[in-house]
Order: structure tokens, then sequence, then C-alpha cells
């Protein structure tokens, strides 16, 4: 490793847990590229900025070109869609789009970037799944199958490179107080919620964020190919 600040890249760093990400690596003295899909978005103060749509074959291929240019030390794969339908409703179209923001533009990232860090000799790749990655419910079966498959990417990326300094996890969170959580839930559900929660609240994207920050730097050295809950104790009662 070099003397230089580490690079990362944060997708979906508009808002949420992505942007609390972003802002708590520039924190820690990390250069921070943050993603979103709008020309016009709000992002951490300090970071660059690229906007790319996962939905958008030609808009990930030049963002890879992008980061194949760039020496990037860590990628937070943290953006993510979700859509709850009874099974039998899932809209093909609806399934395909789950899998290409939560899966397959994450599996392209971290072939954009391996090779830098395999030259390098040092990388940390965190991918943000969910506990829905781990435990299902229903009507989740699109993004249940999208985080599943996130995790085992996870687990067998970091079989492959984790002897050259490469350390690949997935970080699970819980029910967290963003965008994406009100307006799966809404205001009833989320009452519901809370009161199965062991700590009896939603988390706040800073929590995931600081534990992020950790997993994603030199003072990791022996966590690799893990999946990590943090979700106030839910998936454990
Ligand atoms: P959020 O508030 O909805 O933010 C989603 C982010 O992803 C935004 O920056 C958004 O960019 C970006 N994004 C959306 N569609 C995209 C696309 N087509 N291409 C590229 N980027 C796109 O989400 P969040 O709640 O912070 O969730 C972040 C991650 O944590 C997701 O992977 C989610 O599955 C996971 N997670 C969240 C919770 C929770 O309770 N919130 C729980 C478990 C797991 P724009 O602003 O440009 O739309």
């Amino acid at each position: 490793m070099t003397d230089r600040k580490y690079c990362a890249v944060v997708t979906g760093a508009t808002r949420g847990i992505g942007y609390a990400i972003a802002s708590r690596l520039l924190k820690d003295g990390v250069e921070v590229i943050a993603t979103g899909t709008s020309a016009e978005a709000e992002y951490p103060y300090g970071a660059s900025y690229f906007q790319v749509d996962f939905l958008d074959d030609s808009s990930v291929d030049t963002f890879i070109e992008y980061l194949k240019q760039k020496p990037i030390d860590i990628l937070i794969n943290n953006a993510g869609i979700n859509k709850i339908s009874e099974f039998e409703h899932i809209d093909s179209e609806d399934f395909d789009n789950i899998q290409k923001v939560n899966l397959k533009t994450p599996f392209l990232l971290c072939q954009a970037v391996i090779p830098h860090m395999k030259k390098n000799k040092w990388g940390r790749i965190v991918n943000i799944s969910s506990i829905w990655g781990s435990i299902s419910k229903e009507y989740r079966s699109a993004y249940s199958s999208s985080k599943f498959g996130l995790d085992g990417m996870t687990a067998s990326l970091a079989a492959e490179v984790s002897s050259m300094g490469i350390l690949a996890n997935s970080v699970s969170p819980g029910f967290i107080d963003t965008d994406l959580t009100r307006q799966i839930l809404g205001e009833k559900g989320i009452d519901e919620i809370q009161a199965n929660i062991p700590i009896k609240r939603l988390g706040m994207p800073y929590e995931i964020a600081s534990f992020v920050s950790w997993l994603a730097s030199k003072e990791n050295s022996y966590i690799s190919g893990q999946n990590i809950m943090i979700d106030g104790g839910f998936t454990r009662v």
C-alpha cells in the first residue's frame, strides 16, 4: 500500500445508508466517489460524483471504464432497490431490474476494481445485502433472490481473493430509517416492526456506516467472506 489517501467508491450515495457511508469515509480521510442516478444530486460535501443508472447498460459500461482508470482501494456496493409483491404477481421486468441493480451491477463493479486491488495487494469490498438475504418473508422473492445472491457472490469472491489482501464481506442491515424503508413499510408498518426488534427502534444510517467504515479499513485484517447483520437483534429472536 502506498501512503496516498485510500480511494473509495460508494454506490447510491445520494441518500440513506450510502450517503451516511460516504460521509463517514470522508471523515476517515478517504477520497470518495459517490454515485447516484440524477445529474443534479445531493451527495456528501467533499466527495466527487458520478451519475450512473444501473438499469441502463451503456451508463454502467461508461462507469466501468471510468473505474478501470482509477486506483480504487475500497468498493462499497450499496445502491439497491426493492419492490414487494405477491409471488404470482411479481412482474418479470421488475424481477430483472431488482437483480440488475442489486446483484449484476455489483458483480460487474467488483470485476472492474479487482485488477488494481490485486496489483496493490490490498482492497476492501463491502456489499450491502439485507436481513432478507439470510432469512426471508412473504412478498420478498425478487429482493431476497438478489440479496441471497449477493451474499453468495461475496463468499465465493472472498475465497478467491482474500490471500491477495482483498477482503470482501457482506453487511446486512435490518430496518433502517431511510426513504426505502418508509416507502416499503409505511408509518403503520414501522410501528408494528419496531415492537419486534429487541432494541425497539429502527436503526440509523450512521450505525451501518460506522461498522462499514471499520470493515473497509486496515483495522480489519482478518474478517473476510462474512455476512454481518446489523439489525438491533431482529434475526436472533
Ligand atoms: P435509498 O434511501 O432508497 O437509496 C438508494 C440509493 O440507491 C440512492 O442513492 C439511489 O440513487 C440509488 N439507486 C436507486 N436506483 C438506482 C439505479 N437504478 N442505479 C443506480 N443507483 C440507484 O436506500 P437505502 O435504504 O439507503 O438502502 C441502501 C442499501 O441498503 C440497499 O442496497 C438496500 O437494499 C440495503 N438495505 C436497506 C435497508 C433499510 O432498512 N433501509 C435494510 C436492508 C438493506 P438516486 O438517489 O439517484 O435514486
